[in-house]
């Protein structure tokens, strides 16, 4: 590495990664383990991207991505070759349900306390979801011979036709719209919500409580990039330098960031994808490229973390978990970590709710938050000694969240593309991967995935 006297630094390496997310370092620390030299480019002035410690009384806690599902094998292979610990999320006591009425019912187990008739035509839903999805081929749903015309429908027009209850088919909104698509049901087609659960395995395993939200990260889940930057090596990684440009040909490659220069012979761009059309490419990426950027966009959703003296609603035998398809504020979780102080309610305000988020003033919002929670776990919710909120639309280097998705007919269109490498640059991103779409899997599978494209492209 050469430093300027501008304090410019240049670097020539193998392979270049921009994005020290857990795709990039995935892809990284695989490379390295190769033989490979790295260096990795990163906007911020810290890995991990999408997900995000926080520590409250010394505590860590997430602001991103946390929890990890049983279903999740890349993420749990490489928690362990990583050395780091998952707990049991807390999901003891009664949780507590809000439907149309705005009564508070309290239950316990996995199912929300529906009538016979919502009850069945909820399971029903999810009985053809699972059979539809089930046909899929994860890593390819536009291959399906049906892609083309599921992705003609948008999901809210399969719940209005497919499912007759409206509280059955208010709820599957708000889980899969409002809870992973962070999308109106209107805006996403019925291929991207089947490819969505063909990446989980199962509805199950995409939103049912004991699965998704089984276990959390010991020291937070920023730790596994913390933990893939240390074995990469800190002076691999370069922060506070975003790829402005990009000039590539045949097995060259130059990028350009602030304070750094770095040529290779490949690149790993393991950015979300849409933010690769911000990248001046020399020579301008071809057009199936441009055309997949402008249709593919971060959902929206605020994240917030209430805090309290202690969990105070585990006193009162619940559980901190809630759920209220019509409420402003959806969804809760007890988010306090294992050693069970400070108490943590966690909630995410996504689609259209959290657009409605923002046009309210900050003290307007947090008071609507907590009256949200308050309305699931008592009074006692709208006095938090600490609150933080991140609305990862407002964060330059993600522009959204959870994950990227088509619009309605984009991904039998651009799915083929998605990951299809440009001469010597490569993709990386859990909004490209199949299994483990949208997930910390999804991210480490794709990253695994583009080191391994890197390679096989050496031997070649
Ligand atoms: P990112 O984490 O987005 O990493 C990309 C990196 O690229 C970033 O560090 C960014 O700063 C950098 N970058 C961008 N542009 C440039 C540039 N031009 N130059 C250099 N660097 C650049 N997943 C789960 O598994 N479980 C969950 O419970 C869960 N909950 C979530 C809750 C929230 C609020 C959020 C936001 C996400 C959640 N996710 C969850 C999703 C999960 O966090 C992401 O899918 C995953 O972390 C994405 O990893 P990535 O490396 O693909 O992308």
């Amino acid at each position: 590495m050469a430093t300027s006297e501008t304090g410019h630094r240049s670097v020539e390496t193998d392979v270049v990664v921009v994005g020290a997310g857990i795709a990039g370092l995935s892809a990284g620390t695989r490379l390295a383990e190769h033989g490979l030299d790295v260096h990795v480019l990163e906007a911020r002035d810290r890995v991990g991207g999408r997900v995000f410690n926080i520590e409250f009384d010394g505590q860590p806690n997430e602001l991103g991505g946390q929890w990890i599902a049983p279903y999740q094998s890349a993420a749990h292979a490489m928690l362990e070759d990583l050395g780091i610990d998952l707990f049991d999320s807390y999901r003891d006591g009664e949780h507590v349900f809000i439907g149309a009425g705005g009564r508070a019912q309290r239950f316990e187990g996995d199912a929300e306390p529906l009538s016979g008739d919502s009850a069945r035509a909820y399971d029903e839903a999810v009985e053809r979801l699972d059979k539809l999805a089930a046909m899929l081929d994860p890593e390819a749903p536009w291959d399906h011979p049906d892609a083309a015309e599921w992705d003609a429908v948008p999901f809210e027009q399969w719940l209005r036709t497919d499912v007759r209850d409206d509280l059955a088919r208010d709820l599957l909104r708000a889980f899969l719209a409002g809870g992973f698509m962070t999308k109106p049901a209107t805006s996403f087609s019925l291929l991207s919500g089947l490819a969505t659960v063909a990446g989980a395995g199962s509805v199950a395993n995409l939103f049912e409580p004991d699965l998704c939200l089984h276990s959390r990260v010991v020291g937070g889940s920023q730790v596994i990039p913390m933990r893939l930057a240390e074995r990469l090596g800190h002076d691999r990684v370069h922060f506070g330098a975003p790829a402005r440009g990009c000039r590539y040909i045949d097995d060259h490659v130059t990028v350009e960031a602030d304070g750094v220069t770095v040529e290779a012979r490949h690149a790993i761009f393991a950015v979300p994808p849409n933010l690769t059309a911000r990248i001046a490419w020399d020579p301008p990426l071809p057009p199936w490229r441009m055309r997949l950027e402008q249709d593919i966009s971060q959902g929206s959703v605020l994240k917030v973390l209430a805090v309290y003296d202690e969990p105070f609603w585990r006193a009162d035998g619940l559980s901190g978990q809630a759920f209220a398809p019509y409420e402003f504020v959806r969804e809760l979780y007890d988010n306090t970590p294992p050693a069970g102080a400070p108490g943590v309610l966690c909630t995410f305000v996504a689609g259209e709710r959290c657009e409605d988020a923002e046009r309210l003033d900050p003290q307007a919002r947090r008071g609507a938050i907590l009256e949200g929670m308050a309305a699931f776990e008592g009074p006692k919710a709208l006095q938090p000694v600490d609150y933080v909120e991140l609305n990862w639309s407002a964060e330059e280097w993600t522009r959204g969240a959870y994950a990227a998705t088509f619009a309605v007919g984009g991904l039998s269109r651009f799915g083929p593309d998605l990951r299809r490498p440009i001469g010597p640059i490569h993709w990386a991103s859990s909004d490209l991967a199949g299994v483990g779409h949208m997930h910390m899997e999804g991210a480490i599978r794709s990253g695994q995935a583009a080191a391994d494209a890197v390679l096989d492209s050496r031997s070649g």
